[in-house]
């Protein structure tokens, strides 16, 4: 291409140095047959362009040929009467025939080949279309035509005029299509569209000239050998790129702003060129006024309902933007971001109105087993099932979100505790009732644990840490799984954790209710587990020293069985002898868990439950956290069950006693901060006397 480029262009410099050298020796023959090149070139190129392209843009090609040929031929004709017969065409000649239907032959060519792929499909593209043919041919009559108007017609008149009407029509046409388009134009397009804007201009100058009576200067030709360099350039283009691209047109080049200018602008110079001619408005220019406004109108009044159109889309896909930040992708319900949002504020408006707001946490039960047995996918189904019937047990109201993998929240406004175990049993049972289906047919059924916790009102803690109750309800979440899964616990609630733990030794369960029942303490190792638990969870510890606690709890005792039951029940003091045997029930309940009851990481734990903080307990004198945590919790929940029992060998204390003991010997026999977090829970009424049912 560029090759082609510098040789259009290296022509035009040797013509313009052929014209200088007519204009010193003058010679016609010089410029006339120099002249015929360019234009053989275009003739051949565009048929060649013709030859290789395809679909619409072959038929433009053929076209452009035939145009290009017929502008030959009127040239071939000129010369036949300038040279062979001698005496120049006569005004009117057949040459003008040639060169007027090779314009006939350009507009088709147009509107085919650049008009193609959806340039004029769309309303707007033709009325942009129609504004600016007739805004740019209104401008273009009043600029060029209408001054070469003859004023008392001949026929030589009307052809010359006939001229810069084509060079208008096609500029106009052109134009018109090529903006209007929504596709960007091919290269080639836009050559031949300048090819006829030259041309357009250099006949309207021609048109000047002879309608002025000027010397026909040479000069002139220059226009048209522009013109042929310009058409033959476009013939190389189409060669180079023969498959018709239909490129979409960037958004950022919007033209509509082009038809409507020159429309305008076309409209005030009607009116203008009105005023200054002083003339009237001819009812031509009045019907042309009329459709240049109405034009203006229909278009204005499509921008107004684009962008109108443009704006509900865009606010329709902002609120699709703003529910999807707050949404789960998978399952459908709010995302855990939304939820401590809604917490938040939640909370805020509870405190405010002072009601109550509850926070279920739900985990689903051994989800692991559905993702390794029927794999990753049928997991993410289920989980989409589950979230739906969560949503289906709670009012439209409740905010339900998937906080974590396979763990949901729903936080309940206006909902106190009581309720709120009542919804979140509910959801249990929605879940536990029927099974869910993961794909092909197969079904599993599935249980989950639910954590309740309530604040707001007065009779519970105001809400100012949200997050506070979150963690409770997580924590009584947590206690639900220990406690055997699949159920509800509130953070309020006290549940026996050891009957639902399944992993128990039931034998060694049972020989832990026969020791309790021996020694008539209400239950006791019952009561240790719970408020173990209860120590360990206030403490912070982890899930499975929670469980080993509470198993610990119910289990520390067994060992007792080795001991006579005369030393179990005699009063003090004890010989050196019986002394032995008791002092060995820790180790025997770790012997007893290691081979009968298959839970040797219990052993050290039971072991260690007589053990005291300074070291002076039995059997092995650890001290501080050389003795395991779960060992030094249950040192403090055992002594204050034994205080509170009526015991052989001491009458049972009053709770403000037994309080008084865990003080004095903190530090001592307990571990100070087992010991606080311990007359916490006292003081606080969830640890309290033996026979004290669970609250639920
Ligand atoms: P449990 O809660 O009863 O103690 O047992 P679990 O098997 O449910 O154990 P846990 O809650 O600790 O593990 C959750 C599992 O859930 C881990 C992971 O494989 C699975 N999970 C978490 N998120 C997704 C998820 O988006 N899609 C699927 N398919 N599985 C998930
Ligand atoms: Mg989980
Ligand atoms: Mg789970």
């Amino acid at each position: 291409m560029r090759w082609a480029v510098g040789i259009g262009v290296g022509w035009l410099a040797v013509f313009a140095i052929l014209l200088v050298i007519a204009q010193v020796h003058p010679s016609t023959v010089l410029v006339d047959v120099p002249y015929l090149v360019p234009i053989v070139a275009a003739v051949g190129l565009s048929g060649a362009a013709a030859w290789v392209t395809r679909g619409r843009t072959r038929v433009a090609w053929v076209l452009l040929a035939i145009s290009n040929a017929l502008w030959l031929t009127g040239e071939v004709v000129w010369v036949y009467y300038t040279y062979v017969l001698q005496r120049g065409p006569p005004a009117v000649s057949a040459a003008d025939f040639f060169y007027l239907s090779s314009y006939v032959v350009a507009i088709p060519a147009i509107l085919v080949g650049i008009g193609s792929s959806g340039h004029l499909r769309h309303v707007r593209g033709l009325l942009d279309a129609g504004l600016l043919a007739l805004g740019l041919g209104t401008i273009g009559w009043q600029v060029a035509i209408s001054p070469s108007l003859p004023q008392s017609p001949r026929l030589a008149d009307f052809v010359a005029f006939a001229y810069p009407l084509f060079g208008v029509a096609i500029v106009t046409t052109l134009a018109a299509v090529g903006l209007a388009g929504r596709h960007r134009l091919p290269a080639w397009g836009v050559l031949v569209g300048a090819g006829f804007a030259v041309a357009g201009v250099t006949d309207a100058v021609y048109a000047y000239t002879i309608a002025a009576q000027n010397i026909n200067s040479n000069w002139i030709n220059v226009g048209w050998q522009v013109e042929a360099v310009l058409f033959g350039l476009a013939a190389v283009a189409a060669i180079r790129r023969p498959e018709p691209e239909a490129r979409e047109r960037t958004r950022s080049r919007d033209l509509t702003a082009v038809p409507l200018t020159i429309a305008a602008l076309a409209a005030i110079g009607l009116l203008v060129a009105d005023r200054v001619d002083q003339g009237p408005i001819t009812g031509g220019m009045l019907v042309i006024l009329l459709a240049l406004f109405a034009g203006l109108l229909s278009r204005q009044l499509l921008i107004i309902r684009d962008r109108t159109r443009l704006a509900t889309q865009l606010r329709a896909s902002l609120r699709e933007q703003e529910r999807l930040a707050i949404t789960d992708g998978l399952t459908g319900v709010y995302n855990r971001r939304f939820f401590q949002e809604m917490l938040r504020i939640e909370a805020e408006r509870a405190d405010r109105t002072d009601t109550p707001l509850s926070v279920v946490l739900l985990d689903l039960d051994e989800f692991k087993k559905v993702n390794d047995g029927y794999g990753h996918p049928a997991g993410d189904a289920v989980l989409a099932q589950i979230a739906d019937r969560i949503r289906g047990s709670v009012r439209a109201s409740d905010i339900v979100a998937r906080y974590g993998g396979e763990e949901f929240g729903c936080l309940l406004p206006g909902v106190n505790e009581e309720v709120a175990v009542e919804i979140a049993e509910q959801i249990r049972q929605s879940i536990s009732r029927s099974e869910v289906a993961v794909g092909q047919g197969r079904n599993v059924r599935l249980t989950s644990s639910l954590g309740v916790a309530t604040g707001g009102t007065r009779d519970s803690h105001p809400l100012a840490d949200p997050d506070g109750l979150v963690n409770e309800a997580d924590a009584a979440l947590y206690r639900a799984k220990a406690t055997g899964r699949n159920r509800v616990v509130a953070a309020g609630m006290l549940v026996d954790p050891v009957y639902a733990d399944p992993d128990l030794p039931p034998g060694l369960v049972w020989l832990a209710d026969r020791i309790d029942a021996q020694l008539s303490t209400h239950e006791h190792s019952t009561a240790v587990s719970r408020w173990s638990m209860l120590v360990a969870e206030r403490l912070g510890l982890d899930m499975a020293t929670l469980r080993r606690v509470a198993a610990a709890g119910r289990l520390h005792d067994i060992g007792k069985v080795t001991v006579a039951d005369a030393v179990l029940r005699k009063a003090l003091p004890l010989t050196a002898g019986e002394w032995e045997q008791l002092r060995r029930h820790p180790d025997e309940s770790a012997r007893l868990l290691t081979d009968l009851g298959g839970r040797p990481d219990l052993a050290a734990v039971v072991a260690a439950h007589h053990e005291r903080f300074d070291g002076t307990g039995y059997p092995r004198g650890l001290a501080g956290t050389g003795i395991p945590i779960e060992a030094r919790i249950v040192t403090v929940t055992d002594a204050w069950a034994a205080m509170l029992a009526d015991r052989p060998y001491s009458p049972p204390l009053t709770v403000a006693q037994a309080r008084a003991e865990i003080e004095r010997c903190r530090g001592t026999q307990f571990d100070p901060a087992v010991a606080d977090v311990f007359l916490d829970l006292v003081t606080e009424g969830l640890i309290g006397d033996l026979a004290e049912p669970a609250r639920a």
